[in-house]
């Protein structure tokens, strides 16, 4: 008895087509999970509007292709035939409710709330009359306040898992009574279909959780490629995809944009005197106290790490004069907080090239090679100086 109970279970819900359809799904939600993050990142709340409304118009288009798609392929499967139609329709179902979730706009809630009436126009209504009038209104009230629900609470209902899996269990009871009104199926088989769109969802949010883990990975490796592991600051790489960016943004506006390198004295006696990790420490407190102090000043400058004790800093928008000034008082709290390490004291001097972009310059490289160039200049005249544009001055002369 028992035996045939599994085998109708097995070639019911374990099928060829099963797979097929579950596969199919996980894919279009893959796709859709992929391109709404990537809209959506392109755009904030202070977007303007005709920016927001085209990415949500976008992303209900894909969402409307998905359920176009999804049906075409379970046609294809069941050569034209509706049997096996709860398969499709939980796989729909699925979507539908998954989008609400991944895609809070008000795009998907339109489609999600007239998706009955598309369901229903392409099958007959014969069965919409005065007995099945009630379930059908009752229900798609129900679909209707479930919808709004979790358009208003997602973040909650993400949150809890029993609030999530009640939603998703209204979500399929008012979807299923629906489809009961225009399919002759008997009313306890929506049952059946509920347990086999929990069961359903649930792998799906298992898949999609995975996904999402392996993007944030991903985030993780790009964090890697563009930081530098030791002071945590960005790397050479990160400095290289930005210069071309630079120049050509800045090098036809009238706005200036003004580099400065700088280059730790005598870093060599560090890691000679006291060790190398002492180095380490010491390129540690560099790149902290300069990026700390840019942030507390609001300096709008970015550092990176050129390479061994060399550092790089953009300042967009500033003229030279203007990031002498800057660069004085960086250079000056670097003086006043020296390095205590193991108790004992460590100062810390730095020489800086400072100079501008120009017209003349054919490339980042011309605008770097005169920095490097002054930076030089720096450490010849006796070091803990700064360059600009060719002058060099000690720090103590600069008011
Ligand atoms: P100058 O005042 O002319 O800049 O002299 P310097 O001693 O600072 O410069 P030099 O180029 O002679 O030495 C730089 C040293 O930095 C050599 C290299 O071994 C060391 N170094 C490079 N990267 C690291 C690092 O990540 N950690 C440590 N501890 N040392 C490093
Ligand atoms: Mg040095
Ligand atoms: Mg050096």
């Amino acid at each position: 008895m028992s035996d045939t109970v599994l085998k109708k279970f097995i070639s019911t819900y374990l099928n060829t087509d099963v797979a097929i359809i579950t596969l199919v799904t996980i894919g279009l939600i893959t796709i859709i999970t992929i391109i709404a993050y990537s809209l959506e990142r392109r755009i904030s709340r202070s977007s303007p509007s005709y920016q927001r409304i085209t990415v949500h118009m976008v992303e209900g288009l894909i969402l409307a292709l998905s359920m176009i798609m999804l049906q075409q392929i379970f046609h294809i499967l069941n050569n034209g035939s509706i049997d096996n139609g709860w398969l499709y329709a939980n796989a729909q179902l699925t979507i539908l409710l998954y989008c609400m979730y991944l895609i809070r706009n008000k795009i998907t809630l339109i489609i999600n709330i007239l998706m009955p009436f598309v369901y229903h126009s392409t099958f007959n209504m014969d069965r919409l009359d005065n007995k099945h009038l009630p379930f059908f209104i009752l229900s798609y009230i129900l679909l209707i306040l479930i919808v709004l629900f979790i358009y208003r609470q997602t973040e909650k209902l993400q949150n809890s898992e029993w609030k999530y899996l009640i939603m998703q269990l209204l979500f399929g009871l008012s979807w299923w009574i629906l489809i009961w009104v225009d399919h002759s199926f008997p009313i306890y088989e929506i049952i059946n279909m509920l347990v086999v769109f929990l069961i359903y969802m649930s792998v799906i949010r298992f898949c999609e959780r995975k996904l999402q883990d392996t993007m944030l990975n991903y985030n993780d490796l790009q964090v890697q490629a563009n930081y530098d592991e030791l002071t945590g600051i960005r790397n050479r790489a990160s400095l290289d995809k930005a210069s071309d960016e630079l120049y050509n943004t800045y090098s036809q506006e009238k706005v200036p944009l003004t580099v400065a390198m700088f280059d730790i004295d005598h870093f060599k006696e560090f890691n000679d005197k006291y060790g190398h990790s002492t180095g380490d420490e010491v390129l540690k407190h560099v790149a902290h106290t300069i990026e700390r102090e840019m942030f507390l000043t609001d300096t709008k400058g970015q550092l990176f790490r050129f390479g061994g004790e060399e550092f790089i800093i953009i300042f967009r928008g500033k003229t030279p004069q203007e990031c002498v000034s800057i660069i004085t008082d960086l250079r000056n709290t670097l003086l006043n907080t020296p390095l205590i390490l193991n108790g004992q004291r460590l100062d810390v001097s730095i020489s800086f090239g400072i100079s501008k972009l120009t017209t003349s310059d054919n490339s980042f490289n011309d605008l770097f090679n005169r920095v490097d160039k002054y930076l030089y200049e720096s450490k010849n005249s006796g070091r803990n100086r700064l360059t600009v544009e060719g002058k060099t001055y000690d720090f103590n002369d600069i008011k």
